[in-house]
């Protein structure tokens, strides 16, 4: 049973789920806050494994993900990372925004992504053969650079790849509308607002307004927040800091609300 809201994009349910029964693991493109964790979230549910998500970043080492050993009053013992949790017990790894991550830290996931779905730890000897349910997820945004450079040709062409992107506007629509509990057409509203800021080519917009920032203005909406003033401290604050280009967006905000 899946409790978690996912409204599906595409065809990205099934491939996963295909994924999953090929025992291969799966690579998720798109920008930040499209649904992607949403995503995995749901497909846990609905696979019934557990999911163990590791935000990635350039201090994470590779005991992080694999676990280290501590100190208590007994002596020292060895505690299991998410990962080696994952291997062993089954269930996804899901490393978001993997490309943050040293590659000295990734290397680990080289013989667990490839046919061989082992996980060497050096510190204990052990050389865990992965549970038939553990699968490894890995996105990464690709405006930023592209994973798989740093990868074997045979770790990477074992990856099933996803593309995600914002979500078609009627889709985007349904999901505010199901996530803040506004009504339809502020939802509306705020799907052209984001059409029109997605197709803005100014550089000094690092990336476009995300769903999440959209559901964000509608819960404010619904708190009862002056809609214009919503859109200013989810939507415009956060995609820029430079004067002009947040006076070119309150414009457009201006013209919707
Ligand atoms: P990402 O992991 O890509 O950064 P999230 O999965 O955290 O993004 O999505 C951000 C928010 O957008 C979610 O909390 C949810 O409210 C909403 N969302 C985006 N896409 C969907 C979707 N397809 N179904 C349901 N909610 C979605």
């Amino acid at each position: 049973m899946s409790n978690t809201y996912y409204l599906s994009q595409s065809n990205e349910v099934e491939l996963f789920q295909a994924a999953a029964s090929m025992n291969l693991p799966v690579l998720i493109k798109g920008p930040t806050g499209c649904g992607k964790t949403r995503f995995i979230e749901s497909m846990g549910e609905k696979l019934d494994r557990k999911v163990y998500t590791v935000v990635c970043h350039d201090d994470l080492s590779a005991a992080d993900l694999i676990g280290r050993h501590l100190i208590n009053e007994h002596g020292t013992f060895w505690q299991d990372g998410p990962l080696t949790k994952a291997v062993r017990e089954g269930g996804i790894c899901y490393l978001d925004e993997i490309i943050e991550a040293r590659k000295d830290t990734t290397v680990v996931l080289h013989s667990l992504a490839d046919y061989r779905r082992v996980l060497p730890i050096d510190r204990t000897g052990e050389l865990i053969e992965a549970h038939p349910d553990f699968m490894l997820v890995v996105s990464y945004n690709p405006g930023y650079q592209n994973v798989l450079k740093g990868m074997k040709p045979s770790t990477k062409q074992r990856f099933i790849s996803l593309s995600f992107d914002y979500p078609k506007p009627e889709i985007e629509k349904e999901i505010i509308i199901k996530e803040s509990g506004v009504n339809a057409e502020v939802a509306q509203k705020l799907v052209n607002i984001a059409g029109e800021i997605r197709q803005l080519t100014d550089s000094d917009i690092e990336e476009a307004v995300s769903t999440r920032l959209l559901v964000y203005s509608a819960k404010l909406i619904v708190n009862g927040f002056d809609p214009y003033q919503a859109c200013m401290h989810s939507i415009v604050e956060s995609l820029s800091d430079e004067d002009e280009v947040l006076e070119v967006l309150r414009k457009l905000i201006g013209l919707h609300f």
